[in-house]
Protein backbone atom coordinates (compact mmCIF):
# COMPACT_ATOMS: atom_id res chain seq x y z
CA UNK A 1 0.00 0.00 0.00
CA UNK A 2 0.99 3.24 -0.89
CA UNK A 3 -0.23 6.81 0.22
CA UNK A 4 0.14 10.02 -1.25
CA UNK A 5 -0.84 12.25 1.31
CA UNK A 6 -1.21 15.98 1.30
CA UNK A 7 -1.47 16.85 -2.26
CA UNK A 8 -3.82 18.86 -3.67
CA UNK A 9 -6.75 18.27 -4.89
CA UNK A 10 -6.22 15.31 -1.73
CA UNK A 11 -4.91 12.20 -0.94
CA UNK A 12 -4.68 9.10 -2.82
CA UNK A 13 -4.10 5.25 -1.60
CA UNK A 14 -2.90 2.41 -3.55
CA UNK A 15 -3.16 -1.14 -3.42
CA UNK A 16 -2.22 -3.60 -5.70
CA UNK A 17 -1.76 -1.85 -9.08
CA UNK A 18 -4.96 0.43 -7.88
CA UNK A 19 -6.49 3.45 -6.65
CA UNK A 20 -8.35 2.38 -3.63
CA UNK A 21 -9.87 5.59 -2.05
CA UNK A 22 -9.04 9.37 -3.36
CA UNK A 23 -9.86 11.91 -1.49
CA UNK A 24 -9.22 12.82 2.62
CA UNK A 25 -9.27 10.28 4.87
CA UNK A 26 -5.97 9.09 6.77
CA UNK A 27 -4.76 5.40 6.47
CA UNK A 28 -2.15 3.45 7.20
CA UNK A 29 0.48 2.40 4.41
CA UNK A 30 3.20 0.12 3.67
CA UNK A 31 4.68 3.71 2.26
CA UNK A 32 4.20 7.61 2.42
CA UNK A 33 4.92 10.05 0.19
CA UNK A 34 4.88 13.69 1.21
CA UNK A 35 2.77 15.25 -1.58
CA UNK A 36 2.34 18.98 0.59
CA UNK A 37 2.08 21.86 -1.75
CA UNK A 38 2.06 19.36 -5.05
CA UNK A 39 -0.57 18.55 -7.49
CA UNK A 40 -1.57 15.13 -7.46
CA UNK A 41 -2.41 14.35 -10.75
CA UNK A 42 -4.03 10.90 -12.92
CA UNK A 43 -0.73 9.91 -14.78
CA UNK A 44 -0.50 12.54 -18.13
CA UNK A 45 -0.97 10.48 -21.18
CA UNK A 46 0.70 11.54 -24.74
CA UNK A 47 -1.28 10.00 -27.39
CA UNK A 48 1.21 10.80 -29.88
CA UNK A 49 4.74 9.63 -29.90
CA UNK A 50 7.43 8.28 -32.07
CA UNK A 51 9.70 5.83 -30.50
CA UNK A 52 11.92 4.98 -33.60
CA UNK A 53 12.35 0.93 -32.23
CA UNK A 54 12.59 -1.77 -34.08
CA UNK A 55 15.10 0.22 -36.64
CA UNK A 56 16.31 3.27 -35.93
CA UNK A 57 17.61 2.74 -31.86
CA UNK A 58 20.48 5.05 -32.74
CA UNK A 59 16.88 8.05 -32.61
CA UNK A 60 15.11 6.62 -29.93
CA UNK A 61 14.62 3.05 -28.24
CA UNK A 62 11.10 2.06 -26.35
CA UNK A 63 12.83 2.07 -23.47
CA UNK A 64 14.50 5.42 -23.71
CA UNK A 65 11.58 7.18 -24.98
CA UNK A 66 9.78 5.56 -22.21
CA UNK A 67 11.91 6.81 -19.58
CA UNK A 68 11.73 9.97 -21.33
CA UNK A 69 7.83 9.87 -20.71
CA UNK A 70 8.57 9.25 -17.04
CA UNK A 71 11.33 12.05 -16.73
CA UNK A 72 8.03 14.07 -18.32
CA UNK A 73 5.73 13.02 -16.26
CA UNK A 74 3.78 10.39 -18.39
CA UNK A 75 2.73 7.36 -17.35
CA UNK A 76 1.56 6.64 -20.98
CA UNK A 77 2.39 6.71 -24.55
CA UNK A 78 0.64 5.56 -27.74
CA UNK A 79 3.44 4.85 -29.89
CA UNK A 80 3.45 5.39 -33.87
CA UNK A 81 3.71 3.17 -36.50
CA UNK A 82 6.55 4.88 -38.60
CA UNK A 83 9.37 3.17 -36.76
CA UNK A 84 12.52 2.30 -38.73
CA UNK A 85 10.12 -0.69 -39.68
CA UNK A 86 6.28 0.51 -40.13
CA UNK A 87 4.41 -1.58 -37.84
CA UNK A 88 1.52 -2.70 -39.41
CA UNK A 89 1.12 -6.81 -38.46
CA UNK A 90 0.03 -8.59 -35.04
CA UNK A 91 3.87 -9.71 -34.42
CA UNK A 92 4.80 -5.68 -34.85
CA UNK A 93 2.00 -4.79 -32.05
CA UNK A 94 3.32 -7.61 -29.71
CA UNK A 95 7.03 -6.87 -30.37
CA UNK A 96 6.17 -2.85 -29.05
CA UNK A 97 3.99 -4.87 -25.99
CA UNK A 98 7.00 -7.25 -25.01
CA UNK A 99 9.66 -4.29 -25.27
CA UNK A 100 7.43 -2.07 -23.09
CA UNK A 101 6.91 -4.63 -20.54
CA UNK A 102 10.81 -5.22 -20.56
CA UNK A 103 11.37 -1.44 -19.88
CA UNK A 104 8.87 -1.42 -17.16
CA UNK A 105 8.18 2.62 -17.29
CA UNK A 106 5.91 4.09 -18.84
CA UNK A 107 2.79 1.95 -20.81
CA UNK A 108 3.62 2.03 -24.33
CA UNK A 109 0.56 1.37 -26.28
CA UNK A 110 1.33 0.50 -29.93
CA UNK A 111 -0.66 1.91 -32.42
CA UNK A 112 -1.16 0.11 -36.06
CA UNK A 113 -0.64 1.35 -39.32
CA UNK A 114 -3.36 1.94 -41.54
CA UNK A 115 -1.68 0.46 -45.07
CA UNK A 116 0.91 -2.58 -45.34
CA UNK A 117 3.95 -0.74 -44.98
CA UNK A 118 2.95 2.83 -44.73
CA UNK A 119 2.58 3.11 -48.33
CA UNK A 120 -0.99 4.49 -48.70
CA UNK A 121 -1.69 1.75 -51.01
CA UNK A 122 -3.42 -1.65 -49.34
CA UNK A 123 -5.18 -1.66 -46.06
CA UNK A 124 -2.85 -3.41 -43.31
CA UNK A 125 -4.63 -6.24 -41.25
CA UNK A 126 -6.11 -3.74 -38.63
CA UNK A 127 -8.61 -6.65 -37.49
CA UNK A 128 -5.29 -8.77 -36.23
CA UNK A 129 -3.48 -5.82 -35.37
CA UNK A 130 -6.19 -4.87 -32.84
CA UNK A 131 -6.88 -8.29 -31.80
CA UNK A 132 -3.04 -8.13 -30.75
CA UNK A 133 -3.39 -5.11 -29.12
CA UNK A 134 -3.40 -1.98 -31.01
CA UNK A 135 -4.99 0.67 -29.53
CA UNK A 136 -5.82 3.29 -32.54
CA UNK A 137 -4.51 2.92 -36.11
CA UNK A 138 -2.32 5.54 -38.06
CA UNK A 139 -0.40 5.85 -41.29
CA UNK A 140 1.49 9.21 -38.76
CA UNK A 141 4.29 10.56 -40.82
CA UNK A 142 2.68 10.15 -44.42
CA UNK A 143 -0.73 11.39 -44.69
CA UNK A 144 -3.36 8.83 -46.34
CA UNK A 145 -3.71 10.39 -49.70
CA UNK A 146 -5.95 7.54 -51.09
CA UNK A 147 -9.54 8.59 -49.76
CA UNK A 148 -10.85 5.24 -50.44
CA UNK A 149 -8.51 3.70 -48.41
CA UNK A 150 -9.59 6.58 -46.10
CA UNK A 151 -12.81 5.26 -46.55
CA UNK A 152 -12.50 1.50 -45.04
CA UNK A 153 -9.84 2.32 -42.57
CA UNK A 154 -12.73 4.35 -41.63
CA UNK A 155 -15.70 1.47 -41.68
CA UNK A 156 -12.93 -1.01 -39.60
CA UNK A 157 -12.80 1.82 -37.11
CA UNK A 158 -16.14 1.27 -36.42
CA UNK A 159 -16.33 -2.13 -36.47
CA UNK A 160 -13.59 -2.80 -34.13
CA UNK A 161 -13.90 0.23 -32.22
CA UNK A 162 -10.63 1.77 -32.08
CA UNK A 163 -9.90 5.58 -33.84
CA UNK A 164 -8.32 6.31 -36.78
CA UNK A 165 -5.86 9.06 -36.26
CA UNK A 166 -5.28 11.07 -39.19
CA UNK A 167 -1.94 13.33 -40.02
CA UNK A 168 -3.98 15.30 -42.54
CA UNK A 169 -1.52 16.98 -45.35
CA UNK A 170 -2.44 16.92 -48.91
CA UNK A 171 1.24 16.33 -50.04
CA UNK A 172 0.78 17.68 -53.40
CA UNK A 173 0.72 20.98 -51.84
CA UNK A 174 3.07 20.61 -49.71
CA UNK A 175 6.16 19.49 -52.06
CA UNK A 176 9.34 20.55 -50.56
CA UNK A 177 7.99 23.07 -48.56
CA UNK A 178 10.48 24.38 -45.32
CA UNK A 179 7.92 26.45 -43.48
CA UNK A 180 4.80 27.81 -42.82
CA UNK A 181 3.46 29.16 -46.18
CA UNK A 182 2.85 33.07 -44.89
CA UNK A 183 4.89 36.22 -44.74
CA UNK A 184 7.78 34.86 -42.77
CA UNK A 185 8.55 32.09 -45.47
CA UNK A 186 8.09 34.74 -48.38
CA UNK A 187 10.57 36.78 -46.29
CA UNK A 188 13.16 34.39 -45.85
CA UNK A 189 12.90 32.96 -49.40
CA UNK A 190 11.44 29.66 -48.19
CA UNK A 191 9.30 27.27 -49.35
CA UNK A 192 5.66 26.93 -47.61
CA UNK A 193 3.24 24.58 -46.69
CA UNK A 194 0.25 26.21 -46.46
CA UNK A 195 -2.92 25.79 -44.10
CA UNK A 196 -5.26 25.20 -47.01
CA UNK A 197 -3.18 21.61 -47.17
CA UNK A 198 -4.27 20.49 -43.44
CA UNK A 199 -8.06 21.91 -43.64
CA UNK A 200 -8.97 20.35 -47.09
CA UNK A 201 -7.25 16.70 -45.84
CA UNK A 202 -9.49 16.97 -42.35
CA UNK A 203 -12.54 18.16 -43.68
CA UNK A 204 -12.35 15.08 -46.32
CA UNK A 205 -11.94 12.97 -43.41
CA UNK A 206 -14.47 14.64 -41.28
CA UNK A 207 -17.03 13.57 -44.23
CA UNK A 208 -15.35 10.44 -44.60
CA UNK A 209 -16.54 9.49 -40.36
CA UNK A 210 -19.67 11.28 -41.17
CA UNK A 211 -20.05 8.59 -44.09
CA UNK A 212 -18.86 5.70 -42.20
CA UNK A 213 -19.56 5.90 -38.71
CA UNK A 214 -15.56 5.79 -37.71
CA UNK A 215 -13.88 7.72 -35.02
CA UNK A 216 -11.62 10.31 -36.61
CA UNK A 217 -8.83 11.81 -34.47
CA UNK A 218 -7.06 14.74 -36.11
CA UNK A 219 -3.43 14.88 -34.86
CA UNK A 220 -1.16 18.12 -34.22
CA UNK A 221 -4.16 20.57 -35.49
CA UNK A 222 -2.18 23.68 -36.23
CA UNK A 223 -4.38 25.75 -38.90
CA UNK A 224 -7.38 28.11 -37.94
CA UNK A 225 -9.36 26.47 -40.60
CA UNK A 226 -8.52 23.32 -39.15
CA UNK A 227 -10.10 24.36 -35.91
CA UNK A 228 -13.32 25.45 -37.63
CA UNK A 229 -13.21 22.42 -39.37
CA UNK A 230 -13.22 20.26 -36.43
CA UNK A 231 -15.83 22.60 -34.35
CA UNK A 232 -18.59 22.44 -36.94
CA UNK A 233 -18.22 18.84 -37.63
CA UNK A 234 -18.81 18.31 -33.66
CA UNK A 235 -21.68 20.69 -33.83
CA UNK A 236 -22.88 18.02 -36.77
CA UNK A 237 -22.87 15.58 -34.29
CA UNK A 238 -19.68 13.68 -36.31
CA UNK A 239 -17.65 11.29 -34.46
CA UNK A 240 -14.31 13.53 -34.48
CA UNK A 241 -11.79 14.15 -31.65
CA UNK A 242 -8.41 16.34 -32.00
CA UNK A 243 -4.88 16.63 -30.47
CA UNK A 244 -2.45 19.91 -30.51
CA UNK A 245 0.63 19.90 -29.59
CA UNK A 246 2.61 22.22 -26.85
CA UNK A 247 4.79 24.07 -29.89
CA UNK A 248 1.47 25.13 -32.03
CA UNK A 249 0.21 26.31 -28.65
CA UNK A 250 2.94 28.48 -28.25
CA UNK A 251 5.74 29.49 -31.15
CA UNK A 252 5.43 30.76 -34.34
CA UNK A 253 7.27 30.84 -37.56
CA UNK A 254 8.80 34.12 -37.21
CA UNK A 255 10.85 31.72 -34.87
CA UNK A 256 12.38 30.61 -38.26
CA UNK A 257 14.31 33.77 -39.05
CA UNK A 258 17.61 32.27 -37.81
CA UNK A 259 17.09 29.43 -39.86
CA UNK A 260 17.59 27.06 -37.42
CA UNK A 261 16.30 23.34 -37.75
CA UNK A 262 15.19 22.45 -33.65
CA UNK A 263 12.27 25.00 -35.25
CA UNK A 264 11.32 22.30 -37.79
CA UNK A 265 8.52 20.25 -38.15
CA UNK A 266 5.41 18.75 -39.78
CA UNK A 267 3.07 20.57 -39.31
CA UNK A 268 5.41 23.78 -39.18
CA UNK A 269 5.20 26.11 -36.78
CA UNK A 270 2.12 28.53 -38.18
CA UNK A 271 1.08 32.51 -37.30
CA UNK A 272 -0.10 34.10 -34.36
CA UNK A 273 -3.29 33.83 -35.59
CA UNK A 274 -3.04 30.23 -35.82
CA UNK A 275 -1.78 29.71 -32.44
CA UNK A 276 -4.82 31.88 -31.06
CA UNK A 277 -7.05 30.22 -32.99
CA UNK A 278 -5.44 26.77 -31.45
CA UNK A 279 -5.74 27.97 -27.83
CA UNK A 280 -8.96 29.02 -28.31
CA UNK A 281 -9.46 24.82 -29.64
CA UNK A 282 -8.20 23.59 -26.47
CA UNK A 283 -9.99 25.97 -24.17
CA UNK A 284 -13.39 25.33 -25.63
CA UNK A 285 -12.54 21.95 -25.96
CA UNK A 286 -13.25 21.75 -29.63
CA UNK A 287 -9.73 20.40 -29.48
CA UNK A 288 -10.19 17.44 -26.73
CA UNK A 289 -6.19 16.43 -26.24
CA UNK A 290 -2.62 18.08 -25.66
CA UNK A 291 0.10 15.27 -27.21
CA UNK A 292 3.19 15.88 -27.92
CA UNK A 293 4.63 14.30 -31.26
CA UNK A 294 7.66 13.51 -29.84
CA UNK A 295 9.53 12.97 -32.50
CA UNK A 296 13.85 12.50 -31.85
CA UNK A 297 16.25 12.55 -34.47
CA UNK A 298 20.44 12.09 -34.48
CA UNK A 299 22.11 15.43 -33.58
CA UNK A 300 23.67 14.90 -36.97
CA UNK A 301 20.63 14.57 -39.04
CA UNK A 302 19.36 17.56 -37.03
CA UNK A 303 22.30 19.62 -37.90
CA UNK A 304 22.15 19.99 -41.57
CA UNK A 305 20.70 22.87 -42.97
CA UNK A 306 16.84 23.76 -42.78
CA UNK A 307 15.86 22.19 -46.28
CA UNK A 308 17.62 19.52 -45.76
CA UNK A 309 16.83 18.51 -41.95
CA UNK A 310 14.11 15.98 -41.18
CA UNK A 311 11.10 17.66 -39.68
CA UNK A 312 10.56 16.74 -35.58
CA UNK A 313 11.38 17.90 -32.36
CA UNK A 314 11.46 15.97 -29.10
CA UNK A 315 8.82 16.84 -26.73
CA UNK A 316 7.93 14.37 -23.66
CA UNK A 317 10.40 16.23 -21.19
CA UNK A 318 9.26 19.65 -22.02
CA UNK A 319 5.49 19.36 -22.69
CA UNK A 320 4.24 19.90 -19.35
CA UNK A 321 6.22 23.18 -18.23
CA UNK A 322 5.34 24.37 -21.71
CA UNK A 323 1.31 23.69 -21.20
CA UNK A 324 1.59 24.90 -17.89
CA UNK A 325 2.67 28.40 -19.30
CA UNK A 326 -0.18 28.60 -21.80
CA UNK A 327 -2.61 31.86 -21.08
CA UNK A 328 -6.51 31.74 -21.81
CA UNK A 329 -7.00 28.42 -21.07
CA UNK A 330 -8.30 27.24 -17.66
CA UNK A 331 -6.18 24.69 -15.99
CA UNK A 332 -8.67 22.10 -15.49
CA UNK A 333 -9.00 21.78 -18.75
CA UNK A 334 -5.29 21.64 -19.30
CA UNK A 335 -4.80 18.55 -17.14
CA UNK A 336 -8.10 17.44 -18.56
CA UNK A 337 -6.12 17.09 -21.92
CA UNK A 338 -3.46 15.50 -20.67
CA UNK A 339 -4.83 12.95 -18.82
CA UNK A 340 -8.73 11.78 -18.73
CA UNK A 341 -9.21 13.16 -22.77
CA UNK A 342 -6.57 11.17 -24.28
CA UNK A 343 -7.77 8.05 -22.22
CA UNK A 344 -11.35 8.53 -23.67
CA UNK A 345 -9.93 9.09 -27.23
CA UNK A 346 -7.78 5.73 -26.57
CA UNK A 347 -10.70 3.76 -25.03
CA UNK A 348 -8.08 3.45 -22.18
CA UNK A 349 -10.93 3.16 -19.74
CA UNK A 350 -8.90 2.40 -16.10
CA UNK A 351 -6.78 5.72 -16.99
CA UNK A 352 -6.55 9.30 -16.95
CA UNK A 353 -8.52 9.57 -13.38
CA UNK A 354 -7.80 9.13 -10.06
CA UNK A 355 -11.47 7.21 -9.24
CA UNK A 356 -11.57 4.11 -6.72
CA UNK A 357 -10.70 1.22 -9.15
CA UNK A 358 -8.68 2.90 -12.02
CA UNK A 359 -5.17 2.08 -12.62
CA UNK A 360 -2.75 3.05 -10.41
CA UNK A 361 -1.10 5.86 -12.71
CA UNK A 362 -0.15 9.22 -10.77
CA UNK A 363 1.78 11.80 -11.53
CA UNK A 364 3.20 14.12 -8.67
CA UNK A 365 3.59 18.31 -9.95
CA UNK A 366 5.51 21.02 -8.18
CA UNK A 367 3.52 23.45 -9.89
CA UNK A 368 6.32 26.37 -8.65
CA UNK A 369 9.55 24.38 -9.47
CA UNK A 370 11.33 26.56 -12.05
CA UNK A 371 13.64 24.85 -14.39
CA UNK A 372 15.53 25.79 -17.29
CA UNK A 373 14.97 23.33 -20.48
CA UNK A 374 18.57 21.93 -21.30
CA UNK A 375 18.95 19.27 -23.77
CA UNK A 376 21.87 17.15 -22.44
CA UNK A 377 19.93 16.49 -19.95
CA UNK A 378 17.15 14.62 -21.18
CA UNK A 379 16.38 11.10 -21.42
CA UNK A 380 15.24 10.84 -24.99
CA UNK A 381 18.33 10.08 -27.33
CA UNK A 382 16.75 13.43 -29.25
CA UNK A 383 18.32 16.61 -28.46
CA UNK A 384 16.46 19.01 -30.88
CA UNK A 385 13.87 21.11 -29.03
CA UNK A 386 12.35 24.60 -29.61
CA UNK A 387 12.20 24.72 -25.90
CA UNK A 388 16.05 25.15 -25.19
CA UNK A 389 17.53 27.05 -23.00
CA UNK A 390 13.42 28.01 -21.94
CA UNK A 391 12.38 29.15 -18.19
CA UNK A 392 9.20 26.97 -17.34
CA UNK A 393 7.36 26.63 -14.41
CA UNK A 394 6.32 23.74 -13.11
CA UNK A 395 7.46 20.14 -13.04
CA UNK A 396 6.48 16.45 -12.87
CA UNK A 397 8.30 15.11 -9.34
CA UNK A 398 7.09 11.67 -8.68
CA UNK A 399 5.69 9.06 -11.03
CA UNK A 400 3.72 6.15 -10.23
CA UNK A 401 2.68 3.27 -12.70
CA UNK A 402 0.65 0.91 -12.18
CA UNK A 403 1.27 1.12 -8.48
CA UNK A 404 5.03 0.84 -9.36
CA UNK A 405 7.07 4.68 -7.94
CA UNK A 406 9.31 5.12 -11.43
CA UNK A 407 10.52 8.15 -10.20
ZN1 LIG B 1 2.11 13.81 -38.20
ZN1 LIG C 1 3.82 12.37 -35.48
Amino acid sequence: MILIKGGKPGDVLIEDGRIVRSGKGAARADQTIDAKGLLVLPGLIDLHVHLREPGREDKETIATGAAAAVAGGFTSVAAMANSGVPCDSAVGITYVLVKSREAGLANVFPVGAVSKGLKGEELAELGRMADAGAVAFSDDGNPVMNSDLMRRALEYSRMLGKPIISHCEDAYLTRSAVMNEGRVSAELGLRGWPNAAEAAMAARDVYLAALTGGHLHVQHVSARETVDVIRRARKLGIRVTAEATPHHLTLTDECLRGYESRYKMNPPLRSKEDVEAVVEGVADGTIDAIATDHAPHTVEEKDQELAACPNGVVGLETALGVVLSVKGIPRERLIDALTAAPARILGLKSKGSLEPGADADVTIVDPKAVWTVDPSAFRSRGRSTPFEGMKLVGRAVRVVVGGRVCS
